[in-house]
C-alpha cells in the first residue's frame, strides 16, 4: 500500500505552500500531514481519476460530501454481520423519527429515491395490488401537482413512480387543479421564491383537500433546524439527502413524515421485491451510516461550524486580496441559496487578462485539483466541504494564477 507516496508535483506544490515539513512525516501524530495523507486518494488516482478539494459545495457529481471518521465506523462495523434487512429498515427508520420528533422516518436511496417513494405512497396508499403494477398506474389516482417554476430534473423520480405531473402557477390555480385523481402535492423547497404558490398555500390546499403534501428538501441542510422544522411547518413528507449536508452515506436519503405514509412507502421500498424501489437498493452499510450521521447532526455545535466557516473564506480573501485589482466578498447567500458563508472573487477580466472560465480551469487543472463555481458574476467558493487547511491551498493556488495573469497584463 503506497498511500503516502508523494508526487514530485505535490513535493513542490507543499514547498510552496510552506507546508514541506509535513510531507517527510505523514505520521499519524501529524494532524494536518496525516489529514493530507488520507486526501491523498491514491486508489482513485490508480483508476486515471483525481480527486480534488472541494470549494463548489455539496454536488452529487462532486459526491456530495465526505463522511465523518464516526459514520465510516458505523458503516464498517455494519458490513460485518448479517441481520434481517426489513427489521433493521423499521428500527432505524424508528429511532431516527424519535430523535427528530418526526411521527415516522426511513432510510431512502438518496434524495432522488424519497421522492419517487413518496411519489409511490400517494399513489398506492400501501395496497399491495396498485404496488406491484407501478410505474403502471392506469386506473389509480396518480396525479402530481406541481409548482411550474418548481420543474427540475429531479421531477424524473416522481414520474419514474407513474406520477402524472400537473403544473400550476398560482394559488387559484392549484385549487382548482386539484380533483380526485389527484394523488400528491410537489414542493420544492429551494425553489419557492420562483413561483407566486408559497408553501403555506400548499400546506393549507393538501389539508383543504385531503392530499398528502411532499417538500423536497433535499440540500436544505444547513440550517440544521429545517431537518425538524419543515415537517413542523404543516408537510405531510419531506425528503433530505444523507449526503449533502448531513455527511452520509452519498447513496442515502431520508424520508419523513406521516406513519401511514411511511408505511405505504416502505411496502414500495426494497427489499422487498417486485416494487419500484427495488432498483434502489440500500445496504445494511447505508442504514447504519445514515442513522450515524443523523444522530451527529442532531447534536452537533452548528453555531461553531457556521464560525469556522466563515474564517475559511476570509482567510482565501485576505490571500486573494494581495493581487491588485481583485475584489472579494463573503456573503450569505439569501432566498434560493444556501444559508452558509461564500466567497465571489472578481476582477476585471480584460485588464488582467484572464477570463474567469481560464482561471476555473487552472484551479481544476492543477495539483491538487480545486473546483469552486464558475459564474457570470465571479468565481464562487463554498465554505462547506473545505477541511481546515484546505483553504490555505485554495487561496495560494488563486493567488498564484492570478499574481501570474496580473504581471503579465
Ligand atoms: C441533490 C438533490 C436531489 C437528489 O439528492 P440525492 O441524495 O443525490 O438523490 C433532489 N432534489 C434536490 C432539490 C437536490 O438538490
Amino acid at each position: 500500500m503506497n498511500r503516502f507516496r508523494t508526487s514530485w508535483d505535490r513535493r513542490k506544490f507543499l514547498l510552496a505552500a510552506g507546508l514541506a515539513s509535513t510531507v517527510g512525516s505523514l505520521r499519524p501524530n501529524n494532524l494536518y500531514g496525516a489529514y493530507l495523507a488520507d486526501k491523498h486518494g491514491e486508489s482513485y488516482r490508480a483508476l486515471g481519476v483525481r480527486p480534488l478539494i472541494n470549494a463548489a459545495g455539496t454536488y452529487t457529481t462532486l459526491t456530495g460530501s465526505v463522511m465523518s471518521a464516526e459514520v465510516r465506523d458505523a458503516m464498517a462495523e455494519a458490513s460485518r454481520y448479517f441481520v434481517p434487512l426489513i427489521d433493521l429498515q423499521l428500527a432505524v427508520g424508528e429511532r431516527i423519527a424519535k430523535m427528530i420528533g418526526a411521527e415516522a422516518a426511513m432510510v431512502s436511496c438518496g434524495a432522488a429515491s424519497a421522492i419517487t417513494l413518496a411519489t409511490a405512497a400517494c399513489i398506492t396508499e400501501g395496497d399491495p395490488d396498485k404496488v406491484r403494477l407501478l410505474p403502471d398506474t392506469a386506473g389509480m389516482k396518480n396525479e402530481v401537482i406541481m409548482v411550474k417554476s418548481h420543474r427540475m430534473g429531479f421531477d424524473h423520480a416522481a414520474r419514474a413512480a407513474g406520477g402524472k405531473i400537473i403544473e400550476v402557477e398560482t394559488p387559484e390555480e392549484l385549487e382548482k387543479a386539484i380533483n380526485e385523481k389527484t394523488a400528491m402535492l410537489f414542493f420544492v423547497h429551494i425553489f419557492e421564491h420562483r413561483g407566486k404558490i408559497n408553501r403555506n398555500h400548499f400546506i393549507a390546499a393538501g389539508k383543504r383537500h385531503n392530499v398528502p403534501v411532499f417538500n423536497d428538501a433535499a440540500a436544505e441542510l444547513p440550517p440544521a433546524t429545517n431537518l425538524t422544522a419543515i415537517l413542523g411547518e404543516g408537510f405531510d413528507l419531506v425528503g433530505f439527502s444523507g449526503g449533502k449536508g448531513m455527511r452520509g452515506p452519498q447513496a442515502s436519503g431520508l424520508l419523513i413524515g406521516r406513519k401511514k405514509l411511511i408505511e405505504a412507502a416502505h411496502k414500495n421500498n426494497n427489499p422487498h421485491s417486485d416494487t419500484i424501489g427495488r432498483t434502489m437498493k440500500v445496504g445494511k452499510e447505508e442504514i447504519m451510516g445514515l442513522l450515524k450521521a443523523v444522530e451527529i447532526y442532531h447534536k452537533r455545535d452548528h453555531d461553531h461550524d457556521q464560525v469556522q466557516w466563515r474564517g475559511f473564506m476570509e482567510r482565501i480573501a485576505t490571500m486573494v486580496n494581495e493581487v491588485p485589482s481583485i475584489d472579494t466578498e463573503v456573503y450569505i447567500p439569501g432566498p434560493g441559496g444556501h444559508p452558509l458563508p461564500y466567497l465571489r472573487v472578481k476582477w476585471d477580466q480584460r485588464k488582467v487578462g484572464l477570463t474567469y472560465a481560464e482561471c476555473f480551469k487552472k484551479l481544476q487543472d492543477g495539483e491538487p485539483r480545486i473546483d469552486v463555481n464558475n459564474k457570470d458574476t465571479g468565481l464562487e467558493l463554498a465554505s462547506y466541504n473545505l477541511f481546515p487547511g484546505e483553504e490555505r491551498i485554495v487561496g495560494m493556488r488563486m493567488r498564484e494564477i492570478l499574481l501570474a495573469a496580473a504581471k503579465r497584463a
